[in-house]
Formats: structure tokens, C-alpha cells, sequence
């Protein structure tokens, strides 16, 4: 019978990354291990709650991890527009950090990291706290780039002209919005061009606030205000079910790129198409990596995506600095999602230990991504990949003949969507 400990030590890693080990027992018990190592995560969403996790669990508990994170509790962004739809609550979305301290030993402090001391290696918060690393890990997420659409930072603060592209307070106010909204009114999403975080995201916005228009004020309409030539991700999916679920309330208009917004009078003009007024406007503006990596000088990719090495997602601009999600320039095909950045997480998580550990990594991980779009309060279509690293690019490409697409929205499916934000949750954070 195969034994953990029989296995070679980057077997182990590979597996337990997978998910493949129920238990690491095996992997702590090798030697030499990572005595007294010190982890510093900066973010505690998809990427950094799943770094934290698995730095503890791979190494067996021997390398301390701090969580540096803001927020009280974790705030999935995956299902987030069906709280706008109305068929979920913020608490339906919302996980507490308590595992990560109690079951798996992650130090974690409320503040936020302002500078990377990259000589000294040390994390500075904003409370004046300096704290230590081996190694840190950064995973912050996306920063809104206000300068893209003019007057869009004041709307933004007048509470008038909301995002709500990272889950909390905004997703409530936009929620309430929308419930204030006249019947006959119109709600306009602008979206920028890619690459933005989650491709799907806005479209399903789309559908979640038609089907609570469609329900309560039957007259309204959504208009889809689109910078891109066409929809970016299931856009078969996503048109017919526009079509066939909300005829004569959605309609998509490609080629939209938002430069200005007047609050005052609920207008959003373009670089070329005729200015759109709407009731309640909700204008993504572009994206780059959060601030901390910016002003850190980690986004080397157009001053606005951190580069990384694949096999360990170490920034390319900074040694011994680790960058996940979001925040990172994409391989080929590789989406800005929860999912992905969850296994960049393990991969990267993974290749810590072993070298913290004088171990050899892993030279070929593989990554996967499922993404479920809610075209309702039930029905759901899916997107899914599995990417592999091809050395000789140095660059993750998607598996030929892996994945798939749904071929028409399902219950079953939005069972399965529902499902996936469960196990995600607790793979991240229990
Ligand atoms: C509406 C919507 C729907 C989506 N649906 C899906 C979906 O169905 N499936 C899917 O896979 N993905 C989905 N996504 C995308 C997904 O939310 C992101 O890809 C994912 O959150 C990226 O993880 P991350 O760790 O990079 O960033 P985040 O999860 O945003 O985490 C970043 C964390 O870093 C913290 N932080 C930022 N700066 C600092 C600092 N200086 N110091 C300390 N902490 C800091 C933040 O507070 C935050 O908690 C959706 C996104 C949106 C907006």
C-alpha cells in the first residue's frame, strides 16, 4: 500500500495542492522542514484567505503566517449580483476569519500593508507596524482607475454613481437603488475593456437586475453599456438568454467606451457613441492591480498588472514578493476570477514551502477554473478550463480539448453554482 510518506516530496506537494490529501500528517512529518519561516499575506480574499490556509497546512504548521486584512469578515464577490437581483442577503455572502485563526493558526491583524520594505524585508501597515518576512504574499485584489471616466471619483463619493465591484457596502446601497427606482425607470451598467476582474460579472449583473425588474417594475429597462466589441465571456449564453428571459428590458450595446459621467443629471457620455442618461447608473471604470502593488512598483506590466514567474508567482519586479489573483498579468485565457486566483494560491502556496524547505518545486502545476453566471434567481450557465505550464514559454495555456460551456441555462446548474461558492468558501476559509 502507498504511503504519503513514501511518496517524493514534491508528489505530496502537487497532491495536497490539489486537494488530493484529506490530511498533511505525512508531509509534516519530512525533514528538513521550515523552522520558524515567517509568511506575511497581504489581503485576505480568494488568493490570500487560500495562501494563508495552505502555507499552514502544507508546512505542516511550521511556518508562521500573519493575514494582514482590513475588513471585519470575508465578502465573496461570486454571487454578489444576486443580492442586487434580490434572492440572496449580504449574510448569504459573508464568512468569518475564525477558522483561519482557531483551526489552522493564522496570526491575523486588522490593518492594511502601506509600503513593501523590499531591502529590509518588511511590511509596513498603515497603524506604523513593521512586520518581518521570509517571504510575502500579495493578493490585494483590483484598484478602480477613477482618472478613466471623468467626474466618476466625486460621483463615486456622493454616494450617486456606484461600483460595487468589490462586495459590501456598495452592493446594499446599489441594492437599494435599484428598489427606489420608478417602474419604467432605467438602470445602465458601462463596462470598461477587458481585462477587468471576473469577464462574465457585469453580464450577469445584467440579468440578475432585469429578472428584479422584470418582477417588480415591469416596465423598466437595463441597459448593457459595453467598451468591448462584443460580450466578453458566454456571449451566446448570455444574448440568448436576454432574448428569450428579458425581451424589451435588456439591451446590449457594444463599442460604449464610458469617458465621462454628469451625476447631477444621471448622464454617462462616450468616446464616440451619444451621451445615456439613466436612473440608476452603475459605471465600472478601468482596473489595475490594488494600490499597494502599484505604488510598490510591482505592476511592471503597462503600469497596471503585476508580472509573475508561473512556477511560484514570485513578482518578477521583486525577489521573495508573491503576487496572486487579480492583481497579476494573465497567461492566455486566463481569467481575473475567485477560482483562479484560489489555485494560484495553492500553487504558489506550494512552492513557499518547498523553498523554505531547500525542496524543488514543482515544475509543471496546473490550474483550473469553473465560473457560474446566475441568469436568475435559479438558472445558472458555466464556463470551465484547465491550464497547464508549458515550460518552454514560461506561461500557463489552456489544455486542448479541457473545459467546457453550458449549452442552455439550468437549475441544475444554478444547484452546482450554488454549491461551488459553498465549497470554495470552505476550501478558502474553514
Ligand atoms: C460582481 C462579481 C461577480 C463575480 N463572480 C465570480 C464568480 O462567479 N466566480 C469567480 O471565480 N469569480 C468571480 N468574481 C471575481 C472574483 O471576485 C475575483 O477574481 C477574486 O475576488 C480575486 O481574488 P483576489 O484575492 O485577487 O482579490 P479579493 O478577493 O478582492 O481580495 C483582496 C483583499 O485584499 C484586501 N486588501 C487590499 N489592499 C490591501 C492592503 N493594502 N493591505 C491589506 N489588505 C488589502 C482587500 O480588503 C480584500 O479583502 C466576481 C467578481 C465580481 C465583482
Amino acid at each position: 500500500m502507498t504511503t504519503t510518506r513514501s511518496l517524493p516530496r514534491r508528489r505530496i506537494l502537487q497532491a495536497a495542492a490539489a486537494g488530493v490529501l484529506g490530511t498533511l500528517a505525512g508531509c509534516a512529518a519530512l525533514r528538513p522542514g521550515p523552522a520558524a519561516a515567517r509568511v506575511v499575506v497581504v489581503g485576505g480574499g480568494y488568493g490570500g484567505a487560500t495562501a494563508a490556509k495552505y502555507l499552514r497546512l502544507l508546512s505542516g504548521q511550521r511556518i508562521d503566517v500573519t493575514l494582514v486584512e482590513p475588513e471585519a469578515a470575508f465578502v465573496s464577490c461570486p454571487l454578489s449580483n444576486l443580492v442586487l437581483g434580490g434572492s440572496k442577503a449580504m449574510t448569504d455572502i459573508t464568512v468569518p476569519y475564525d477558522a483561519l485563526e482557531r483551526t489552522h493558526g493564522v496570526r491575523r491583524v486588522r490593518d492594511r500593508v502601506e509600503r513593501i520594505d523590499a531591502d529590509q524585508r518588511i511590511a509596513v501597515l498603515a497603524s506604523g507596524a513593521r512586520l518581518p518576512y521570509d517571504k510575502l504574499v500579495l493578493s490585494p485584489g483590483v484598484e478602480l482607475m477613477w482618472d478613466g471616466v471623468a467626474g466618476l471619483r466625486a460621483a463615486n463619493e456622493q454616494g450617486r454613481i456606484l461600483q460595487a465591484w468589490k462586495a459590501g457596502a456598495e452592493t446594499t446601497t446599489l441594492r437599494r437603488q435599484l428598489e427606489a427606482m420608478r417602474d419604467g425607470g432605467t438602470f445602465a451598467i458601462a463596462i470598461p475593456e477587458a481585462p477587468y476582474r471576473c469577464p462574465p460579472g457585469p453580464y450577469e449583473r445584467a440579468c440578475q437586475v432585469a429578472h428584479y425588474l422584470k418582477t417588480a417594475k415591469p416596465r423598466s429597462k437595463v441597459l448593457v453599456l459595453d467598451a468591448n466589441p462584443d460580450v466578453t465571456s458566454k456571449g451566446a449564453l448570455f444574448k440568448r438568454v436576454w432574448s428569450e428571459a428579458y425581451p424589451g428590458i435588456v439591451e446590449y450595446r457594444p463599442q460604449h467606451k464610458a469617458t465621462a459621467v454628469d451625476a447631477a443629471a444621471g448622464v454617462v457620455r462616450f468616446e464616440v457613441q451619444d451621451d445615456v442618461r439613466a436612473d440608476v447608473l452603475n459605471v465600472l471604470p478601468p482596473m489595475r492591480a490594488g494600490a499597494v502593488a502599484v505604488q510598490s512598483g510591482l505592476a511592471n506590466a503597462n503600469g497596471r498588472w503585476c508580472q509573475v514567474n508561473f512556477l511560484n508567482f514570485e513578482s518578477t519586479a521583486m525577489r521573495h514578493v508573491h503576487v496572486l489573483g487579480d492583481a497579476i498579468q494573465i497567461a492566455p485565457a486566463m481569467p481575473k476570477s475567485g477560482h483562479m486566483a484560489n489555485g494560484h494560491a495553492k500553487v504558489a502556496a506550494a512552492a513557499i514551502v518547498a523553498e523554505l524547505s531547500g525542496w524543488d518545486i514543482d515544475p509543471a502545476p496546473m490550474l483550473t477554473n469553473t465560473c457560474y453566471s446566475f441568469v436568475d434567481d435559479q438558472r445558472a450557465i458555466h464556463v470551465a478550463s484547465v491550464h497547464e505550464y508549458v515550460a518552454a514559454e514560461r506561461t500557463f495555456k489552456t489544455v486542448v480539448g479541457s473545459g467546457g460551456l453550458s449549452t442552455a441555462p439550468n437549475e441544475l446548474e444554478g444547484r452546482y453554482g450554488l454549491n461551488w461558492a459553498q465549497t470554495i468558501w470552505a476550501d478558502a476559509l474553514g
